[in-house]
């Protein structure tokens, strides 16, 4: 399994950021997202194309940029912006395509052959279908970016969808049909927009922080809650909720299963 297309830049208004640090901020919201790529593309916008100014600049964001990292390990690159006026696109803004020939990546906080060849996990863990899907739904940088790097997620509202219709969920099928696609961006918006995930600020969809920052996965402490798991639980803790008690688990479970039926009543009984 893995995807033969290139997850980055797929077109369709889908583009990614993830891993030059685009996420690791506390305040992960669209709007405080937007802002910071919109400052960075303005900052750069105005720098010769020169690796002199392109590495002053950078330098400048980096010093002036209002948010520390959540994940410190996880670098962020100031060279990240919008790759059009309208703000439809993010990427990278010392790409040779970008700056008319001359690469300058290397002024970022990886050297160029790294941004050049990295492939994130997802290349190999997505399978095409999948990704096509992902790309058809979430045809937006911000949507696009988080649920593409999220595999868990994908392939764990997948299950629970073929679960729900008792057979295969193909994702061919879910790209063809309109009100199908239309459903299954519901689904996948629940990154953005599900409700009650306030006060987690350490936490980043699956992952939270260990004693010496480092990125660890989370899991429910079933004991505690006083419940069972249940198939919801993968995308309720991507999703990014840490349920205090048993009536906030079963709210996010709630939560997801009326999302995944919304898709699957779209399907013919
Ligand atoms: S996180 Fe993956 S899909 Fe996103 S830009 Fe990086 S390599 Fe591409
Ligand atoms: S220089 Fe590398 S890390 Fe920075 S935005 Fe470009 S691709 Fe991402």
């Amino acid at each position: 399994m893995s995807v033969s297309f290139h997850l980055c830049q797929p077109g369709g208004g889908a583009s990614c950021g993830a891993c030059c640090g685009l996420y690791n901020f506390r305040d992960h919201s669209r709007a405080a997202l937007t802002q910071r790529l919109a400052t960075q593309t303005a900052r750069l916008s105005h720098a010769p194309r020169t690796p002199e100014a392109y590495g002053e600049a950078a330098r400048e964001l980096t010093a002036n940029r209002d948010a520390p990292a959540l994940f410190p390990i996880v670098r962020v690159c100031p060279l990240l912006g919008f790759l059009d006026a309208e703000q439809r696109q993010v990427g990278c803004l010392g790409h040779p395509k970008v700056t008319g020939g001359t690469d300058l990546r290397d002024c970022g906080v990886y050297r160029a052959s790294i941004c050049e060849t990295f492939t994130c996990p997802s290349f190999g863990w997505l399978t095409d279908a999948q990704a096509r899907l992902v790309q058809a739904a979430c045809a937006d940088w911000y949507l696009y970016g988080l649920v593409i790097t999220d595999v868990e997620f994908v392939r764990g509202c997948l299950k629970l969808l073929e679960w729900e219709l008792g057979g295969p969920a193909r994702p061919e099928a879910l790209r063809e049909r309109p009100e199908s696609l239309l459903a299954v961006r519901r689904l996948f918006a629940l990154k953005e927009t599900a409700p009650g995930r306030d006060g987690q600020a350490s936490v980043f969809g699956r992952f939270t922080h260990d004693t010496e920052d480092e990125p660890v996965p989370r899991t429910l402490d079933y004991a505690a809650l006083g419940t069972p798991a249940a198939p919801e639980d993968d995308v309720v803790l991507c999703l990014g909720y840490t349920p205090a008690d048993a009536p906030a688990l079963l709210a996010a479970r709630a939560l997801v299963k009326d999302h995944v039926r919304a898709v699957a009543a779209t399907f013919p009984a």
